[in-house]
């Protein structure tokens, strides 16, 4: 069978040109991002580039070859740019356009004052896996997380393209030079191949990332308070109700803490809502630092909130909640240049022969917040005190 070059390396144009329309669609609809505008120009580039590769030899070669040749790594350059910023790592903004200047430099060298396509090619497929290389180790020494699993299949088709661009290379040094690269050769028929499956599921795969991307941040707009970066009280049952269950199972100890800020209405009406609202972030704040990992915060309403503590028994609990109840009585917030001072009281309870569910629990240290109240407030009282 006989495959023509020219029309495979067509195809590749095509499909890169279909691919970059499908980005500027996630751009323009669902994500006005920097790193997704990024990798739309250097899918473009790279769709420009092997048009002008094509075109050989209608139009000269200065386009043909070296402006071609420039876009096609540039374009490269600019989607690992794009994904570094997209993964959070830091590629400096002049990485393409010193890779494409170098390009242009050699092709130029290798195509007018010592024409040669041989070294052209070897150079070209050396430039596109180091043009890569940037995106290939931000996406495979992502941390792990909900994020890598889209990270590291686009970080093995990177790695394959890049593993065959060289191989490419090392068949063209120590095989015959070919007279165009049109000519047919198995070797350029399998690239323009490869890289037609590599454009498709790269495109694929980073669009599969931003996706995913957004989701989770759904996830995390739907899961936590906007304010204070609580739980909110649904995504605190889901999860409280899973922690409550492996305490069933396993008889493991489990407490509560309610927590409410002293006269909040007063503090409000005094010094306003903004001055509230600083109050509220500050104290999910320094609530956050005197709770271990895996305890959940949930702003359960107002200022009311609910710290949930897994193996932690009661006295342990009684511990932790006058920790945040000596910590907010010693902390001031400056607002409109005053210092605003607040305490908070809470109610502890724990699972116990007469706490049969996640319910009667929170009830029982709501029970326990209304006695701590009704003693003065700025106290930490418990369910097993009553
Ligand atoms: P107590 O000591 O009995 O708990 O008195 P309190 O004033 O804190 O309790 P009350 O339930 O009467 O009032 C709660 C106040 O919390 C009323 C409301 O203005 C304020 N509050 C609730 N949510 C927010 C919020 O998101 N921002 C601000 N600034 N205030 C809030
Ligand atoms: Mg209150
Ligand atoms: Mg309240």
């Amino acid at each position: 069978m006989e495959l023509d070059n020219r029309t495979l390396l067509l195809v590749v144009t095509f499909s890169t040109a279909v691919q970059t329309a499908a980005m500027f669609y996630v751009w323009r609809m669902q994500l006005r991002e920097r790193s997704v505008a990024q990798l739309t120009l250097g899918l473009a580039l790279v769709a420009l580039g092997t048009f002008l590769v094509v075109m050989r030899p209608t139009l000269p070669p200065i386009l043909t070859i070296v402006a071609g040749n420039t876009a096609i790594i540039a374009g490269h350059a600019i989607v690992s740019l794009a994904v570094c910023e997209f993964a959070g790592r830091h590629l400096p903004t002049s990485f393409p356009i010193w890779l494409g200047a170098f390009t242009a430099s050699i092709l130029a060298i290798f195509t007018f004052a010592s024409p040669n396509i041989g070294v052209r090619i070897v150079v070209l497929s050396i430039l596109i896996s180091l043009s890569l290389l940037p995106a290939v180790l931000a996406l495979l020494s992502a941390p792990a997380g909900p994020l890598r699993r889209t990270y590291w299949p686009v970080g093995c088709v990177l790695v394959f393209h890049s593993l065959f661009s060289i191989a490419r290379a090392a068949a063209t040094a120590i095989g015959d030079t070919p007279a165009d690269s049109f000519a047919s050769s198995l070797v350029t028929a399998a690239w323009f191949l490869e890289s037609f499956a590599a454009i498709n599921l790269v495109a694929l795969g980073l669009i599969l990332m931003i996706s995913q991307r957004l989701q989770l941040e759904l996830d995390r707009q739907t899961s936590y308070d906007g304010l204070t970066g609580a739980l909110n009280r649904r995504a605190f049952e889901r999860v409280a109700e899973g922690e409550w269950s492996r305490a069933v199972r396993h008889d493991l100890p489990l407490s509560i803490a309610v927590l409410d800020l002293d006269r909040f209405k007063a503090l409000n009406d005094s010094y306003g809502h903004d001055a509230g609202d600083v109050w509220l972030k500050s104290f999910a704040e320094l609530a956050r630092g005197l709770l271990r990992r895996e305890d959940l915060l949930c702003r359960y309403g107002g200022e009311e909130f609910i710290a949930l503590l897994p193996q932690t028994p009661v006295h342990a609990a009684m511990q932790v909640a006058d920790r945040i109840r000596r910590g907010v009585d010693g902390m001031r917030i400056s607002h409109g240049g005053k210092d605003i001072a607040v305490t908070v009281s809470i109610g502890v309870s724990t699972r116990n022969e007469a706490i049969t569910s996640l319910k009667s629990m929170i009830a029982a240290a709501d029970r326990a917040l209304y006695r701590a109240k009704a003693a003065g407030r700025n106290r930490v009282e418990s369910s097993e005190g009553s």
